[in-house]
C-alpha cells in the first residue's frame, strides 16, 4: 500500500478501514542468501538497501524482540555529519544526503527536520578547534559555520550569557542538521524491506551460530534453525554476546546511556544546542517536551536502564548553561545499551569467520548513520568487499594500529 495524500483522503472518507499493515509476520524459512542479526535501525536498513540496490530479496532480519524496541526507538533523535576526520566526514555526509531524501525514497513519514546543530564552545581553546573542525568539514563539501557569542545570541537568547559558570564564546552551527522522528526510522525501513520481498522475523532470538570448516552457515534462533550463504551481524549493545557465539571476540564494551523529556511546553528551542563545558544537549519535541541527554553511565553494562548519578549530572549541566530549565519537570527518562569501539569509530565489514559479516562499535552516535549505515553493510554483504566509503572501518585496524580515534581521546571505550 502506498502512502499519499490520495490514500489518506479516502481512508478519511471510509472510516480508516483499508489500512493494512506496514508488513507481514511470516514464518521463517529454513535457509536464506543473507540473514541480518538483529532488527534494530541498522540490520532494517541494510535489508532496505540489499533489496532496492542490489537486487537481493532473498533476505530474513532476524530480531529477538519487536523492531525498534532497541537503540533506534530509544535515542534523541540528532542527525548531522560535522566530523574531522576525512573517513568518518565522507561516512557521515553520505548519510546526511540520504537523510534527505529517504522520505521520499521509502514512502513513509520520517519527519526528519533540518533545524540545525549548534555545538557551544566557551573558551578560546575550543572555539579553535572548532574552527578546525568546521574547516575541515567545507573542505570536504560539508556546511559549517563558526559563530560569536552574538550569533549565538540571536539563535538561543534564553541560555545564560551574562552570569554563566562557562561564558558562551561562540559556537559551530551545521544548518543541515537536526532531528528525525526515530522509531518512524524503524518502521519505514521496515515496511519498505517487507514490500521488496525481505523477511523480518520478530521474537527470534538467537542463541547460537553455527560455524562449519571455518564459514558460518546458520543461526539457532527461538524460532528455529535457519541456514545463511551470509549472516550480518548488526546488533549494537549486544554485539559481544552475540559475536561470541561465533567464538569471535570484538573490540567493543557495552555500556548505557540515558535520554530525558520532559512535560510538554510551547516551541521554546529551534535547534538542537550541546553544551561544550559538560556533557549535556537538547532539543525540542513536535509534542513541545524538550528531549536531552548527557554522558554514558560509565560501567561496563547490558541493562536498558540507567542509574541516578546520571540523571544529576545531566541536570547540573542543564542548569548551568541555561538556568530556566529548573522551572519544568523531567516526565520520563530511559537508557539503552551502546556499543562502545576502542576509537570511537564504527566497524563495517567482514570478520576472520567466513561468511560472517559486523556492524557494530557505533557508541552513541549510530543514529544518524542509520542509512549511510545500512548502505554500506548491504554494499559489503552483497560483493563480499566494502564500499570506498567504509573502507577504513574494517575490524583489523586494532590489531594494525589504523586507528580513528575522532575525539582524540586513545584507545578507552569509555572516554569516546
Ligand atoms: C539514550 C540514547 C541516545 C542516543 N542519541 C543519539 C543521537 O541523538 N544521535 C545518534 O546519532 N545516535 C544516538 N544514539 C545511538 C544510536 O541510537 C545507536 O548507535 C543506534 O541506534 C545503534 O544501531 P541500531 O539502531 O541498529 O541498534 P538497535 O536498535 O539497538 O538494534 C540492535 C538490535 O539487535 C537486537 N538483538 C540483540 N541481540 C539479539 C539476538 N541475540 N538475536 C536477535 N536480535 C538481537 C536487539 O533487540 C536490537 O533490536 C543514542 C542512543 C541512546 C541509547
Amino acid at each position: 500500500m502506498r502512502y499519499s495524500i490520495v490514500t489518506l483522503a479516502r481512508e478519511a472518507l471510509s472510516g480508516n478501514r483499508g489500512w493494512t499493515p506496514a508488513w507481514r509476520e511470516p514464518e521463517p524459512k529454513a535457509e536464506y542468501d543473507i540473514v541480518i542479526v538483529g532488527g534494530g535501525g541498522h540490520g532494517l536498513a541494510t535489508a532496505y538497501y540489499l533489496a532496492k540496490e542490489h537486487g537481493l530479496t532473498n533476505v530474513a532480519v532476524v530480531e529477538k524482540g519487536h523492531i525498534g524496541s532497541g537503540n533506534v526507538g530509544r535515542n534523541t533523535t540528532i542527525i548531522r555529519s560535522n566530523y574531522l576526520l576525512p573517513a568518518n566526514t565522507a561516512f557521515y555526509e553520505h548519510s546526511l544526503k540520504l537523510w534527505e531524501g529517504l522520505e521520499q525514497d521509502f514512502n513513509f513519514n520520517a519527519m526528519v527536520s533540518q533545524r540545525g546543530v549548534l555545538n557551544l564552545c566557551h573558551t578560546d581553546g575550543q572555539r579553535d578547534t572548532y574552527a578546525r573542525r568546521g574547516n575541515a568539514m567545507r573542505l570536504n563539501g560539508v556546511d559549517a559555520e563558526l559563530l560569536d557569542a552574538d550569533g549565538v545570541r540571536k539563535i538561543a537568547p534564553f541560555l545564560d550569557f551574562d552570569s554563566a559558570r562557562f561564558p558562551i564564546e561562540g559556537g559551530l552551527l551545521q544548518r543541515r542538521g537536526g532531528t528525525v522522528r526515530h522509531d518512524a526510522v524503524a518502521w519505514g525501513f521496515a515496511r519498505g524491506a517487507d514490500t521488496r520481498g525481505v523477511d523480518i522475523l520478530q521474537n527470534a532470538e538467537v542463541t547460537g551460530i553455527r560455524v562449519e570448516n571455518g564459514g558460518a552457515v546458520a543461526v539457532e534462533t527461538t524460532r528455529g534453525v535457519i541456514r545463511a550463504k551470509k549472516i550480518g551481524l548488526a546488533c549494537a549493545g549486544n554485539t559481544t554476546c552475540v559475536a561470541s557465539m561465533a567464538g569471535l571476540r570484538v573490540p567493543i564494551e557495552s555500556h548505557v546511556l540515558q535520554a530525558f523529556v520532559s512535560e510538554g511546553v510551547k516551541p521554546l528551542i529551534d535547534q538542537v544546542i550541546t553544551f561544550g563545558a559538560g556533557h549535556f544537549y537538547v532539543s525540542q519535541s513536535d509534542k513541545g517536551g524538550l528531549v536531552y541527554g548527557g554522558d554514558i553511565d560509565g560501567y561496563n553494562s547490558y541493562a536498558q536502564r540507567g542509574n541516578l548519578y546520571v540523571i544529576e549530572d545531566v541536570h547540573e549541566a542543564a542548569m548551568a548553561l541555561w538556568p530556566g530549565l529548573g522551572r519544568l519537570r523531567m516526565l520520563r527518562h530511559w537508557g539503552g545499551v551502546m556499543d562502545m569501539s576502542a576509537d570511537g569509530s564504527p566497524i563495517i565489514g567482514t570478520t576472520p569467520i567466513d561468511g560472517l559479516y559486523l556492524n557494530c562499535g557505533w557508541c552513541y552516535g549510530g543514529f544518524k548513520a542509520t542509512p549511510a549505515s545500512g548502505w554500506c553493510f548491504a554494499h559489503t554483504l552483497a560483493t563480499g568487499v566494502p564500499h570506498a566509503l567504509n573502507a577504513a572501518f574494517r575490524l583489523d585496524r586494532f590489531a594494525t594500529g589504523d586507528l580513528l580515534d575522532e575525539r582524540g581521546a586513545g584507545a578507552q571505550h569509555n572516554l569516546h
